[in-house]
């Protein structure tokens, strides 16, 4: 895909292109390339969002110097006195933002968090009850290579195979079946409301515990948009980089003293090392950010839009798995519309258009992770460009102007020029 390699920047990413340009000219071009490819591109990557140039930079600051191994006041290193104060003013951001009594900000990533919560709520060999990832879960709630496949005793429930939608009798009837010491809710591909509470007596009526990963909808209960696993899970894992709309980390929550005390041993030394300063820096702007007001819009705006995108698409004969969404997010069937268009056919096409996807299965599907009879969309990253519902309508138009014509390229053309000018008028974050 080409693009001009002239995107508008800010000040400060001037500045750093301009001395790049003297010190390191490779590392110039590739920035550049990039920055150009994000502001001239919609982004519909469900797990992606444009973060604030505020945070963009806050994560390039003196803090990613500092090794502070530890929590703030009993470091293993001297000169933590700001990352101190760094630590705690994120730590009580998200607890503010998701009203609970304790947060560990340290995680790397999302999978990480899951690392260390896995080996705060169960030993080896314990068993987990999970939803895989054929049905919309995550690598890191048990799929066989990973840690949690590897070190726990993996059970499944699954989505209902005609609703597409959870079976909370069917999820209670496999829980008494396996009586696992954790059941995880939270997923990657699932449109819908999870019912916290529902699941909580799920695991009450069992004796297990709760872990409720809310990665894709973090910012969508920060900003009131779905509901808050609060006060149901005993424990709650996140990204910080999707709908939150922050750095790429992770988060751990709880309201649990006894929980929390086993989090921060879990997440250092039982995983990690030094915590990112910088990024845990700008976890505490991003925090600062969704505590704002107008972070409630946001999130609200995020579910139109994702109505409205799946509005358009039901229009052009697509079918949507469980009929819609309630959240960011849609998992888009497309043989319905085409029995022979893959997945992986329709990213690399509407990526020549100028419109970013990714590939997923679909509930039962056929074809393999790396085919998929699939599309996964979101709404975050568009909304976060001030784009609407009207916007919504046309890109479900482009969508499927451009998986119509298989990859024709003057369609392609056609519709990227049209897509660089809707950019244009709605620029990235500054
Ligand atoms: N949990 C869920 C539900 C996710 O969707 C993801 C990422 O997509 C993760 C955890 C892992 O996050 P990371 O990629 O930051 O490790």
């Amino acid at each position: 895909m080409n693009t001009t390699e002239h995107a508008p920047v800010d000040s400060l990413s001037a500045d750093l292109l301009a001395m790049l340009d003297r010190t390191d000219p490779d590392v110039a071009t590739l920035l550049r390339g990039e920055a150009a490819r994000q502001s001239e591109t919609l982004e519909l990557i469900a797990s992606e969002n444009h973060v604030s140039s505020a945070v963009m930079h806050a994560a390039g600051t003196w803090m990613t110097n500092k090794y502070a191994e530890g929590y703030p006041g009993k470091r293993y290193y001297g000169g933590c006195e700001f990352h101190d104060i760094a630590e705690d003013l994120a730590r009580d951001r998200a607890k503010e933002l998701f009203g609970c009594g304790f947060a560990n900000v340290q995680p790397h990533s999302g999978a990480n968090a899951n690392v260390a919560a896995f080996m705060a709520m169960c030993d080896p060999g314990d068993r987990i009850l999970s939803l895989p990832i054929k049905s919309g879960g995550h690598l890191s709630h048990g799929l066989k290579p990973n840690f949690s496949g590897t070190f726990y005793e993996i059970h499944d429930y699954d989505v209902d195979p005609e609703t597409e939608r959870l079976d909370y009798e069917a999820i209670a009837a496999r829980a008494n079946e396996v009586k696992p010491k954790m059941i995880i809710c939270g997923y990657s591909a699932y449109p819908r409301t999870i019912d916290f509470e529902k699941f909580r007596a799920i695991a009450d009526d069992v004796g297990a515990l709760l872990m409720a990963d809310i990665a894709h909808i973090a910012g969508l209960v920060a900003g009131g948009a779905h509901p808050s696993p609060f006060p149901h899970a005993h424990v709650v894992t996140t990204t910080t980089h999707k709908t939150l709309r922050g750095p790429r980390g992770g988060l751990i929550l709880t309201n649990d003293e006894e929980v929390a005390k086993k989090i921060d041993r879990k997440v250092f030394p039982g995983s990690q090392g030094g915590p990112l300063m910088h990024i845990i820096t700008a976890k505490a702007i991003a925090f600062g950010e969704a505590l704002q007001p107008s972070f409630r819009d946001y999130a609200a705006n995020i579910v139109t839009n994702a109505q409205a995108l799946a509005d358009g698409l039901v229009e052009h004969g697509y079918r949507l798995c469980t009929g819609g969404t309630d959240n960011h997010l849609l998992l888009v069937d497309l043989q319905p519309r085409d029995a022979e268009l893959t997945g992986a056919d329709a990213e690399q096409w509407l990526e020549q258009a100028g419109i970013i996807t990714n590939k997923n299965g679909i509930p039962n599907d056929p074809r393999s992770p790396m085919v998929t009879s699939g599309l996964r969309l979101g709404t975050a990253a568009l909304t976060t460009r001030g784009l609407g519902a009207d916007a919504m309508r046309q890109i479900a138009e482009w969508l499927d102007r451009v998986m119509a014509s298989k990859g024709d390229a003057s369609v392609a053309s056609e519709v990227r020029a049209e897509i660089v000018r809707l950019c244009e008028a709605h620029p990235l974050p500054h």
